[in-house]
This record gives structure tokens, sequence and C-alpha cells, in this order.
């Protein structure tokens, strides 16, 4: 997939969006989503999404990308208070050669621990959705 084209309504996120298939909800606003990855590089990784289509960073009208980073800046706030990881890392991929695979834009924070390896990208296993729960729960109670 290039970096320009159609959205595709049926990509993972836009049914997230639809409330078609379960998810550990972080955070809600009238421009962003907050979730939990289903596939986690580190415990806790956190997804920011905009709510309008886009399908990456040259997608969106700066001000909704606004309303995202500003988003992630606070979500991540939250995920370091909640777990006090070693460091944060933010990442966002831009079409597949870049490694992107889900075509809805979307910021990972993925919280470092010192005593555990992170996975790469696109190497997560699939998380239990009581853990995501609650460790969503956590990262919502510290916003
Ligand atoms: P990317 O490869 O940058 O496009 O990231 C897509 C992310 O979406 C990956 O980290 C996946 O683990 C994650 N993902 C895929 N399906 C789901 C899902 N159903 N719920 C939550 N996260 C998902």
């Amino acid at each position: 997939m290039s970096l320009t084209g159609k959205y595709d309504q049926q990509n993972i996120f836009a049914k997230i969006l639809r409330g078609e298939i379960p998810y550990a909800k972080v955070y809600e606003d009238e421009h962003i989503l907050a979730f939990m990855d289903a596939f986690p590089q580190s415990p806790c990784h956190t997804l920011v999404i905009p709510k309008k289509p886009s399908r990456n960073l040259f997608d969106i009208e700066p001000q909704q990308l606004t309303a995202v980073i500003t988003g992630v800046q606070k979500i991540s706030a939250a995920v370091e208070k909640a777990f006090s990881p070693d460091g944060i890392i933010i990442t966002q991929f831009n079409g597949e050669a870049a490694g992107q695979t889900v075509f809805h834009l979307h910021f990972h924070i993925i919280p470092k621990f010192p005593e555990l390896t992170m996975q790469r990208h696109g190497r997560g296993q699939m998380a239990e959705m009581n853990v995501l729960l609650e460790q969503a729960e956590k990262i919502s109670a510290a916003l």
C-alpha cells in the first residue's frame, strides 16, 4: 500500500472505533481514542488514534494531529505515573514498507521496563483481555 490512497473502512481500528470488536479502552474524547495494543511489544503498550479516518501522518489536518499528539503526551504521562517504567518509546509507522500493518494513523506508547526484553515491532504475543483491561484501568485512573 502506498502512502496515498483510499481509507479502508474495514481496517481493524475502524472496527474498534465503531465498537464492532472488543478492546481495552484507556481514554476517549471527541478527537481521539486510546486503547491497549492486543499484541504488546512490552507490558502496557498503548495506542492513540484519531477518530477521524486517516491512513497515516500525511492524511490528517494539523489541528487534528495536534489533538492526537497532545493525547500521546497526556497518556504517556499516565503510563509513567501508573507503572513507573525506566523509559517510554513513542513510535509511528507510515506505509507497509515502513512496517505499518494497520492503515489507520496511530502512535505507539511503549514503556521500557529494565528487567524485560522488548518484543520487536509486529512480533508481540497476543495478550489476555483481562490483563489488558486491568492495565487500561490503571492508566485511566492516572490520567
Ligand atoms: P503498526 O504495525 O504500526 O501498523 O501497528 C499496528 C498495531 O496494532 C500493532 O502493534 C498490533 O499489535 C496492534 N493491533 C492489531 N490488532 C489489534 C487489535 N485488535 N486490538 C489492539 N491492537 C491491535
